[in-house]
């Protein structure tokens, strides 16, 4: 790949603006979001602090959508309408998505496999629009403001159509892609092997489901992947597993010499669909601990009502997943040939994903490679926090001599004029350079021996809302009826950001071509003003987010005032207490369903309410301040 200079255009810094910008790890178990704030890069979380967002998303009966662990949590009791690791189906078609054996209620449908809901048919473009969308409103909330854009981290091996899905979901959220980046080089980014580092090293990944190696080569500050490699069915939960077949067979509850002893428990009726997820559960908290401790209680009730305690040692975790680790090895040996490499001459091993915590899997690496892997940055977050350093940078907030090489990129997308004025995109914003996409197209008159060719730049649907670039014209096709020439017009841009485009029909072999040059088509603030346009979501953001805010006065008032009623209940005689209370009841339903001036009238009647009830508890308040002092102290 050749090596090229940044040049964002549309992404100069403005001298005292800083844009938000975040990097957000859209994993197939946990999703983060994370943002450099006062030069350091750091995850945000939730308002329950919490970091990992699991990547689920459930469609309630109430109408409702519930990411994240509320919608883990229901992934037992409402399977069908709660997708977990639709990652997977990403830009993927039905066959694709069934060898996951997954129990979806598929539907097939051109393109990309879609699923049945409750809530109707998703497709997993819109699925993971609710995770980023989640993650989106986690970090304007953090950050106090709306965001510029974001990078998202996509594995190394996504095709095309992977990563234009990743893509789609995000302009679906109301995320401005600033870059699609590559899971292993954000890894290398956060652990700064950019700045200064040359040479190869690997990064090992093993997440939730999924495994992936890769090796990076990096030149002048240039990452490229030279090898991938992995094993798309093993990850952590492959070790949570091992923990429920040896507690089945530990306790007696299959024979020792059953192979599949999961399958044969829930056959037998020994356990209900529920142990299992339990047993799960228990199985995942188990080995967490074990990364720490070197003896844990593994303990599940049933709901035969028997329980199931058991010591579990590291030692004893070690034994029954040793040939999952070695599994590992096997890949990385295989990516390391790929690469044409010995592991001595591998530079930095970078260790991401949350079950490279397991001590076994670390101890491994450290041997094949002779030396200890990094794992100084908390491996479920390396790969947000390079994406969000990479955003950062993106956005423009680079400091002043802080002139990392990157790939370029193409600003906006490169299209066609079709009929009616539309635009049809032939090569989407984002893409790395160089590339080059063709399409087919086809006359629209009988006899018609002529095509005018209209290249546009630009995100929106009519040709009027771009910008045009080049036309040019193809001569000379023979006459045929309309819709039976094929005309390949084909587009090109090289690592220059020159575009070439050419058209060529197929049955007559006539051809034309044009060169433009793109990039510097249009100025920084054209691009700026172009994209802004299209942020179609805006008002829909604006609607959001003045909700989470009316939710945010709900919780604190309706907190505030349980709190007081529990501590000073006995001002209030029966009948005002219960007018209270149908005040809060009427704010929690209100918080409930999201309207927020609804929110707002029950926040507001039910602040009047409690004025009489405040005014009572700070007397009590004065009272208990002022007794046992004598008055010549008070007014000091
Ligand atoms: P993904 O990239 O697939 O979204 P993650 O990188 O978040 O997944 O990894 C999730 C996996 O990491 C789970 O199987 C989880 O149990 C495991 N994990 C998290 N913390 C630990 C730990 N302390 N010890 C062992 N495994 C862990
Ligand atoms: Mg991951």
């Amino acid at each position: 790949m050749a090596l090229l200079q940044i040049s964002e255009p549309g992404m100069s810094p403005e001298p005292h603006q800083r844009k938000l910008a975040v990097g957000i790890d859209l994993g197939t178990t946990n999703s983060l979001v994370a943002a450099v704030r006062s030069s350091v890069p750091e995850v945000l979380e939730d308002e329950h602090r919490h970091a990992l967002l699991p990547s689920v998303v459930s469609y309630g009966d109430d109408g409702r959508i519930t990411v994240g662990a509320e919608a883990a949590a229901r992934a037992v009791s409402d399977p069908d309408n709660t997708i977990v690791s639709v990652k997977r189906f990403m830009g993927r078609g039905l066959e694709d998505a069934k060898r996951y054996r997954s129990a979806y209620r598929f539907i097939d449908s051109p393109g990309m496999v879609r699923i049945s809901t409750r809530a109707g048919d998703k497709s997993p473009v819109e699925i993971s629009a609710e995770i980023l969308r989640t993650l989106r409103r986690r970090a304007e909330m953090a950050l106090g403001d709306e965001l510029f854009g974001a990078v998202i981290t996509v594995p190394a091996y996504f095709d095309d159509a992977q990563r234009q899905a990743t893509k789609d979901a995000a302009r679906l959220a109301g995320l401005e892609v600033l870059r699609l980046l590559n899971e292993p080089t954000a890894a290398a980014i956060a652990y700064g092997l950019d700045s200064g580092a040359e040479g190869t090293f690997l990064v090992y990944d093993l997440g939730g489901g999924t495994f992936d190696v890769s090796v990076l080569q990096l030149m002048r500050g240039v990452f490229e992947v030279i090898a991938t490699g992995g094993d798309s069915a093993l990850g952590g939960d492959d070790f949570d597993r091992r923990i429920v077949e040896w507690a089945l067979r530990e306790t007696g509850l299959v024979a020792e010499d059953q192979p599949d002893p999961i399958g044969a428990a829930l056959a037998d009726g020994v356990l209900s669909a529920g142990d299992l997820r339990a047993m799960n559960i228990e199985a995942r908290r188990a080995k967490e601990s074990l990364s720490e401790a070197a003896i844990t209680t593994f303990a599940a009730r049933l709901s035969s009502a028997s329980v199931v305690r058991l010591p579990l040692t590291r030692e004893r975790f070690d034994a029954i997943s040793a040939d999952l680790v070695a599994r590992t090895l096997t890949v990385v040996r295989k990516v390391l040939r790929d690469a044409k490499l010995s592991a001595a001459d591998t530079g930095q091993i970078v260790m991401v994903g949350g079950a490279t915590r397991i001590p076994a899997v670390r101890v491994a690496v450290t041997q094949l490679f002779g030396r200890a892997p990094l794992i100084d940055i908390d491996p479920d977050r390396v790969v947000a926090i390079g994406a969000a350093m990479q955003a950062n940078l993106l956005a423009g907030n680079r400091p002043a001599g802080d002139d990392w090489l990157l790939l370029d990129v193409i600003p906006l997308s490169l299209g066609l004029e079709t009929m009616g004025g539309l635009v049809e995109k032939i090569i989407p914003r984002n893409s790395t350079i160089p590339v080059a996409r063709a399409q087919e197209f086809t006359t629209f008159r009988d006899g018609q021996t002529a095509l005018a060719i209209h290249v546009v730049q630009g995100e929106r649907e009519l040709v009027a809302d771009c910008r045009s670039l080049a036309r040019f014209e193809l001569r000379g096709i023979p006459p045929m009826s309309a819709g039976a020439a094929r005309v390949r017009v084909s587009f090109q841009v090289d690592a220059d950001g020159l575009l070439s485009v050419s058209a060529c029909e197929q049955v007559s072999g006539v051809k034309s071509s044009v060169a433009v040059r793109p990039s510097y088509g249009l100025g920084d603030d054209e691009i700026a003003a172009m994209l802004q346009s299209s942020f179609a979501a805006a008002q829909e953001d604006r609607d959001a987010r003045a909700l989470r805010e009316q939710q945010v006065e709900a919780d604190r008032l309706l907190e505030a005032t349980r709190n007081a009623l529990a501590d000073d209940g006995d001002l209030l005689v029966e009948r005002e207490r219960a007018e209270l209370e149908a005040l809060l009841l009427k704010t929690q339903q209100a918080r409930g369903a999201a309207d927020p001036a609804s929110i707002r009238h029950a926040v507001e009647a039910l602040a009047l309410g409690t004025e009489t009830f405040a005014a009572r508890r700070m007397d009590r308040a004065i009272g208990r301040a002022l007794s046992g002092r004598r008055l010549d102290e008070i007014g000091d």
